[in-house]
């Protein structure tokens, strides 16, 4: 016997069902022996059977299905009947082939993603090694230069005064054309050198007292204050994780920057504040001076970047580089806002 929806499953009616070979609603004849074989054996060991497989319509077509079969046995124990439950599990597959094909996709993605994210790990690592070496290749660079360049000073200082009566005035001029070459060349090497110790310096983190490292900034620039009458104006500044040692530089450098591009007959003046933010402190410099043009507000923390004659105002082009490279030690930005004829802000952040 067999219900409606075996009718609907296989196609065939009921009377065409009942006496049919079940051999026919499978794939071949060898695929029904093995299930029916298999359906023997499963009784004796576990009572029933159960499988997936695949079946046979009427309309010769092939469908997946999950068969749940029960023996019923008569008062001798022998097999009279089978009852099967079959369900048709096309639906199911469709869902499962779908999500293996997901699945697929998904760890496509992965693959891709993780192979992205170990190219970027080489690339940073290059970088990471490249920018030592530049470190190190400034270091070694401005430490060589500075022995070839004492021997140039040193022995036209001595060419100088042994030999300096009898030399002509264009000799002498010439002669002092080298010395202050030489000189202007060791000033550049030792603040490169300088810059490249910093590059290279690691950073140590301690609780720094703001006001304290100021003041030893403000102490360190005592000569220049005092010949300029600067006013250095400060509230109360925090307390923060960093390297002390270079925060004072960093103070140092801005406030000498203030000072010395101060305007003609304008007592210099500058202010320092902090303002504490979510995820860092906000200090600022301000000064009173020259003021810088727009266009200039990036290039000035280029290395040797300046923008005014030696002879209006010394320098050598680093302070504002050695600031820049302080502040991205310490996971902070530095930049500046000015307008001319009336001064300078400079702002920089120290991550929290
Ligand atoms: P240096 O002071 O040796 O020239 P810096 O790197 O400190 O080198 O500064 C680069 C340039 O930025 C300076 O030459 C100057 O033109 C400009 N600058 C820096 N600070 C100020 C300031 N407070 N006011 C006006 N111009 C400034």
């Amino acid at each position: 016997n067999c219900n409606q929806a075996a009718e609907k499953m296989f196609g065939y009616s009921k009377e065409e069902m009942i006496g049919q070979n079940a051999a026919i609603r499978h794939i071949d004849e060898d695929s029904y022996l093995q299930f029916h074989s298999s359906v023997l054996e499963s009784y004796s060991k576990d009572g029933h059977f159960e499988a997936e497989y695949q079946m046979r319509r009427k309309d010769g077509t092939i469908f997946p299905c999950e068969n749940y079969v029960t023996p019923i046995y008569n008062d001798n124990g022998e097999l009279i009947i089978s009852v099967s439950i079959v369900r048709d599990i096309t639906e199911r597959k469709l869902s499962e082939e779908r999500l293996k094909a997901q699945n697929a996709e998904i760890m496509e993605e992965i693959e891709e993603r993780k192979k992205i994210e170990e190219n970027l790990k080489n690339t940073l690592e290059n970088l990471e090694r490249t920018n030592k070496e530049l470190g190190q290749f400034a270091y070694v660079a401005s430490h060589d230069l500075q022995e070839p360049l004492r021997m140039v000073s040193t022995f036209t200082t001595l060419l100088e005064r042994r030999y300096g009566n009898i030399l002509d005035e264009n000799a002498k001029e010439y002669m002092n054309f080298v010395v202050e070459g030489a000189k202007r060349m060791q000033m550049l090497i030792r603040e490169l050198l300088f810059y490249s110790k910093i590059s290279n310096k690691e950073k140590v983190v301690e609780e720094v007292d703001c006001s304290s490292v100021l003041n030893t900034a403000i102490n360190n620039l005592n000569a220049q204050i005092s010949e300029s009458s600067a006013k250095i104006l400060y509230n109360d500044l925090p307390t923060i994780k960093a390297d002390s040692l270079l925060i004072t530089q960093l103070f140092q450098n801005l406030i000498s920057n203030a000072i010395k591009f101060r305007r003609n007959g304008v007592t210099p003046e500058v202010n320092i504040c902090c303002k504490e933010e979510e995820n860092h402190f906000l200090f600022s410099v301000k000064d009173n001076g020259i003021g810088i043009e727009p266009e200039y507000f990036g290039k000035i923390f280029v290395i040797f970047q300046r923008l005014h004659l030696r002879d209006e105002y010394p320098g050598t082009g680093i302070g504002l580089a050695i600031c820049k490279k302080i502040v991205e030690q310490h996971g902070g930005e530095i930049w500046v806002e000015s307008f001319i004829g009336q001064g300078s802000i400079f702002y920089f952040t120290i991550s929290k």
